[in-house]
């Protein structure tokens, strides 16, 4: 049988869904000129995005191919920027920085490529024990005159888009009223205020996500005391909307857009993991509500606005919040619906590059996460679910860091990271995250 589908080389498609299956001899794309990647991965930037897919492992990006366009199929996002490399994500322990803390959480890590500085769990571009702030790309780009914007579908307080402008020992500190766990950072303590406070404070020129009720917050001390967070906004020039409608709408920055009160809706669903595990299952598509935009329209809209602020030089983080939360959830269809809704924003991006030569892409991860793809039948002693793939094959993902209804757990795994652009050959071979920060810094030309 193996030989036959080796030297079989039709395409075929699946399950009526018109999903090309790839080549079984194994896929060979010609778009991928790593050479020609190079010669172009020289100078400063124009234009710098950076896409982040919490919680994506090499695991998660696999399960997502392997569901949507087949094991032999390439991710139309992840899988197109040429140069890549691996990265090491460890942070630090609080108590004593100079021992490493094997699996991070998504603050330390995000610390680490935006302040090249590694820290400790939890914390929001400070370092680790002392509690020092430590400056970011995004705030130097900043400095230097680019338009800069944040999105993500988290509340945009949370740690992955809080450590691009705010500074904070803890990173539950998201709204005014969230402060139990720094109180020198409270407002009426003289200190900068929250995530929210701090986000709108640095005057971004794009911030989109959820977490409107971190900016429904009343503000305890300072100019904007007895305010909220999106009165402090709208006093500081920001357009604040709230809903895609809305959005569509502006023409231009700085606006703040916040579409739910917590994370951003997820775009599908099916059943959890479970033991003895669930499915077969096909997973159930379109779940978004209309009036949330998607991840690919956010970052098209913040491109435009970007550029309508600085046709010249923007700074843009993206991230897809939800991978990370959908496998805590130990829920596979919502987590690869959200690792294709980020692979879709992706796309937006590299069409974006196509057009403007001078745009530093990277994608990569914060973390690696639980789930496994297993062979079908394993006597899993975890949570277990069976896919249906969209060429007609089970796929078995099991997750086995958490009993049903606890939260799985983080992984300490490397990561991949895939790159296009000025800058971007220095992603290859193996690195730290924290080296990231200096390849950004270098598109930027602050070093
Ligand atoms: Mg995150
Ligand atoms: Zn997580």
């Amino acid at each position: 049988l193996a030989l036959s589908i080796a030297l079989g080389a039709a395409v075929t498609t699946a399950g009526g869904v018109g999903v090309a299956v790839a080549n079984q001899s194994g896929s060979h794309d010609r778009t991928r000129d790593v050479a020609r990647a190079v010669q172009g991965a020289k100078g400063k930037a124009k234009y710098v995005i950076f896409l982040l897919g919490d919680g994506m492992g090499q695991s998660e990006i696999t399960i997502a191919r392997n569901y949507q366009y087949g094991a032999g199929g390439r991710l139309p996002g992840i899988d197109t920027p040429p140069l890549t490399g691996d990265i090491t994500t460890y942070a630090l322990q609080e108590a004593d920085p100079s021992k490493p803390e094997y699996v991070t959480d998504s603050a330390a890590s995000g610390t680490g490529w935006a302040t090249g500085h590694k820290t400790s769990n939890g914390r929001i571009s400070t370092t680790a024990g002392t509690d020092l702030i430590l400056p970011t790309v995004f705030e130097q780009a900043a400095k230097k005159g680019w338009a800069t914007g944040n999105v993500s579908t988290a509340e945009i307080t949370d740690a992955t888009p809080a450590v691009l402008a705010s500074h904070v020992n803890a990173r539950g500190c998201q709204g005014p009223t969230d402060m139990t766990a720094c109180p020198k950072y409270k407002k009426s303590a003289g200190g900068p205020g929250s995530i929210a406070e701090q986000e709108v404070d640095h005057l971004s020129d794009v911030i989109l996500g959820g977490g409107k009720g971190r900016f429904d917050q009343v503000i305890d001390g300072g100019p904007y005391a007895g305010k909220t967070v999106v009165d402090q906004a709208e006093a500081l020039g920001y357009s604040v909307v709230t809903d895609a409608a809305g959005l569509d709408a502006v023409k231009k920055g700085p606006v703040l857009g916040l579409f739910n009160k917590g994370n951003m809706s997820l775009e599908w669903k099916g059943l959890p993991a479970d033991k003895p595990v669930t499915g077969p299952q096909v997973c159930q598509e379109n779940q978004r509500p209309a009036n949330e935009p998607s991840l690919a329209a956010m970052t098209q809209k913040a491109i435009d606005l970007l550029l309508a602020k600085n046709a010249k030089h923007f700074y843009l983080q993206v991230e897809g919040a939800s991978i990370d939360k959908q496998d805590h959830a130990a829920a596979p269809c919502e987590q690869i619906g959200e690792t294709i809704a980020f692979d879709n924003a992706i796309q937006v991006a590299l069409a974006f590059a196509k057009t403007h030569p001078g745009t530093l892409i990277i994608v990569t991860a914060d973390h690696s996460h639980s789930s496994q793809i297993v062979e079908p039948g394993s006597d899993i002693q975890g949570l277990g679910s069976i896919l249906t793939t969209k060429e007609g094959a089970p796929m078995e993902v099991s997750y086995g860091t958490a009993p049903k209804g606890g939260s799985q757990s983080h992984t300490g795994a490397q990561l991949r990271v895939a790159a296009q652009g000025p800058q971007a050959a220095n992603v290859v071979g193996l690195n730290d995250q924290t080296e990231l920060y200096h390849t950004l810094a270098r598109a930027i030309g602050v070093e």
